[in-house]
């Protein structure tokens, strides 16, 4: 039977990213053809995020869009799954008839099927879900990828619907994780983005005890892989051993994504998240001092059911005195099913929006000081494409891929992958101008 051409549109975070990679492989394994554009696919499929409110949106107008292209005669079927998916199928078929199937996070077997020649199981592969990586695609670019170590979690912060979502906290086997990172590195990977919905638990329900330093130490001697980064981090999870290892292995990266949602004590009982203020401090005094040179990420919520005034300006203040290299701040938003939607004293949007305006303001002022303070250093910069002739764009180790701030280089012959040392010349908007130090 003719193989059909599919297409696959995928939103959300590295983690849906995964997914997209995997479900493609699959997809190509079964025998359909994989195309580029949305236009060209006779079975399109939308792998959706449903985090939060803005997130659902954009999801919702991607799933509009791709139904329109259902009045061009190529597109026969329009196939939705990820995490909104997964949470609200019966509305989504209900809402939107376009939609041929709705099929839930990681089916793959489903998707394999509906997407194919429609011989169900002819070709598809009887592997364990800890195996789909083998087939991948790729969509990163050729020298950094995403390396899931484990998923789902067992957290339960009040506001997140992530467990619902993904279920309980499971780790992939050492073993397995290093096949798929060494295969990785033979492709041409030189940086690993470690991920999971929490990175710091690695291995607590398969050895029962945190491993991720002792996975570290494994991929950072495979000999191609060049940095290591940690997303995802949970702050309560942090151990001795693991602080020690990012500190003295050269190959994981002086970075650390560390979202800490609130500094106040009562708004992080609410939020469930299993710190207080002073232990968050503790952990990021600890962690400076152990770690030089660190750039740490955070992340923080806004609005959160019942957040007085004087908890924000706590929150302001926190953020003024730790200086996060990088930062983003969310509004709360309430979701269907978890604790805090039911909590009283919901805020209004524009109390949160002008919130994280604050926040923001306050974090530009931090990374401009942060960054005219490089001006005139060295700084060792991944090159992920060339802009222009002679213009390349890069990342410093303290910045992940698309999330974090660039790195202009001038006047350089480079190419994607290249990691060197840059000395920083310069500013503009979020990013750094430097050029490459001539080695020798
Ligand atoms: S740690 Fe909390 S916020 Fe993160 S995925 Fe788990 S429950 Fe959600």
């Amino acid at each position: 039977m003719k193989s059909k051409k599919v297409a696959l549109i995928n939103l959300g975070c590295p983690k849906n990213l995964v997914d997209a990679e995997e479900m493609l492989g699959r997809v190509a394994y079964s025998g359909s053809t994989i195309c580029q554009y949305p236009e060209d696919a006779e079975v399109l499929i939308v792998n959706t995020c449903g985090f939060i409110d803005d997130s659902k949106k954009e999801s919702i107008d991607t799933i509009l869009k791709m139904a329109k292209l259902k009045d061009d005669a190529r597109c026969k079927k329009l196939i939705v799954t990820g995490c909104l998916a997964q949470r609200y199928p019966d509305e989504l078929q209900k809402e939107i008839p376009e939609i041929d199937h709705v099929v839930g996070l990681k089916d793959f077997d489903k998707i394999t099927s509906l997407s194919g020649s429609g011989n169900k199981g002819e070709k598809s592969l009887s592997v364990q879900c800890n195996d789909d990586w083998r087939n991948r695609i790729r969509l990163t670019p050729r020298h950094y990828a995403y390396l899931r170590i484990s998923d789902g979690c067992d957290n339960r912060c009040s506001y997140c619907a992530i467990p619902d979502i993904r279920g309980k906290f499971y780790s992939r086997t050492i073993g397995n994780i290093m096949e798929e990172a060494r295969k990785m590195a033979g492709e041409g990977v030189k940086e690993l983005n470690i991920i999971s919905q929490d990175t710091t638990s690695y291995g607590i329900d398969l050895y029962r005890n945190k491993q991720l330093h002792v996975l570290l130490e494994k991929l950072s001697k495979i000999k191609d892989i060049e940095w290591i980064r940690l997303l995802y981090t949970h702050p309560g999870h942090f151990y001795p051993e693991l602080i020690n290892f990012i500190a003295k292995c050269e190959k994981v990266c002086k970075y650390i994504d560390l979202p800490v949602q609130h500094c106040n004590d009562t708004i992080l009982e609410k939020m469930r998240r299993g710190v207080t203020h002073t232990q968050l401090r503790t952990l990021i005094d600890n962690l400076r001092n152990h770690i030089p040179g660190l750039f740490l990420r955070t992340s923080v919520i806004v609005g959160f059911p019942g957040e007085t005034e004087e908890q924000f300006a706590e929150l302001l203040e926190f953020i003024k005195a730790v200086k996060f290299e990088r930062l983003g701040a969310f509004t709360y938003s309430q979701e269907d099913g978890t604790p805090a939607s039911s909590f009283k004293k919901q805020l209004p949007e524009k109390v949160k929006e002008q919130r994280q305006k604050e926040i923001m303001l306050a974090q530009q002022e931090i990374i401009i000081k942060k960054h005219r303070g490089l001006i005139g250093k060295s700084i060792p910069v991944i090159v992920d494409e060339m802009s222009e002739k002679g213009i390349f764009i890069g990342r410093s180790y303290g910045d992940a891929p698309d999330v974090d701030s660039k790195v202009i280089i001038q006047k350089a012959h480079l190419k994607a992958g290249d990691i060197k040392n840059m000395l920083i010349t310069g500013t503009e908007g979020y990013d750094l101008i430097s050029t490459l130090i001539r080695e020798g």
